[in-house]
């Protein structure tokens, strides 16, 4: 494993390289075994692996956490290089920019805004957010210039909106997105589980049960049944939103043969988490 802290460092190493052997994993580090599966998939399909740990402080608005988001990279080195071992022909190259100004230098302008998808779920709460992921996720493609991408299905909306640049700016790259890892309780995995305390982390189980609730009752019973339980839900926690959508655009279903998603973001504690279940 190769560690870069810089973008001249960087692009020294990704000039030995071609294109067409590169699988790319964009994170925030502090990885767990989410990131991890994400990263197994690109060497198995992939020559070269780059990973990019940076904690991208466009996506966080001024009351966020971008202060407190754990940064772990000693950790997390450890555990690539354990992966590393394990598949021992593979190459593979973290780029950590030491500071943001590798990646947004004095004076960048300007900002990639995809439409529609970001102003919905977590848009609404968030609505510099999506600007943020994709004018990052945009640079680093240009920076590390992957054949493949990979991305956690637990970030659905955000699956979404990189899926939308890429088609619409005619980037030349493939993405893949893989099911969420969960701890045994059924909690997605994610750096803010972090930030709960215990009691919180029971708290947070009503987010992943809820939405299995909701999946299950539209198999059983329909959409209609499906949004009093939403509604009766609703009720009973700090829910940002809980919504039963269409998997292809996030639009509202039309009719229940469609393939559909419920995604959910429930504030536990100071924390806010987010999940979703393909139906
Ligand atoms: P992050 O470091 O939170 O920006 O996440 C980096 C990538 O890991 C994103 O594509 C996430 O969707 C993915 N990811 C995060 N948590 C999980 C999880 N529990 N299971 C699968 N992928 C995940």
């Amino acid at each position: 494993m190769e560690l870069t802290r810089t973008l001249s460092e960087f692009s020294i190493q990704r000039k030995l390289l071609k294109a067409q052997e590169i699988g790319f994993v964009p994170t925030m580090g502090n990885l767990h075994a989410g990131h991890l599966s994400l990263i197994e998939k690109s060497l198995k399909f992939n020559q070269v692996t780059i990973i990019s740990i940076f904690v991208n402080p466009k996506q966080f608005s001024a009351h966020e956490d971008l202060d407190k988001y754990p940064r772990t990279l000693e950790g997390d080195c450890k555990q690539i290089k354990e992966l590393n071992e394990s598949h021992p022909t593979k190459t593979i190259i973290v780029f950590a920019p030491e500071s943001s100004m590798e990646i947004y230098p004095e004076n960048f302008d300007t900002k990639i805004s995809v439409g529609k998808i970001t102003k919905i779920l977590c848009g609404k709460s968030r609505p510099a957010h999506f600007d943020g992921v994709a004018t990052v996720v945009h640079q680093l493609f240009q920076i590390v210039k992957p054949k493949t991408a990979y991305f956690g299905l637990k970030d659905y909306q955000q699956f979404k909106v990189i899926s939308k640049m890429v088609q619409d700016l005619r980037m030349p790259i493939e993405l893949e997105a893989l099911p969420i890892k969960r701890n045994n309780e059924g909690l997605a995995l994610s750096s803010r589980n972090k930030f709960l305390s215990k009691e919180d982390a029971q708290n947070a189980l009503f987010l992943s049960k809820t939405i299995n609730e909701v999946t299950a009752m539209i198999k059983t019973n329909g959409l209609p049944a499906a949004y009093d339980l939403i509604n009766k839900k609703l009720n009973e926690r700090e829910w940002d939103y809980l919504e039963i959508l269409q998997q292809d655009n996030l639009s509202p279903p039309q009719h229940e043969q469609e393939k559909l998603i419920v995604l959910g973001a429930l504030k536990v504690g100071s924390t806010r988490l987010i999940d979703n279940t393909l139906v």
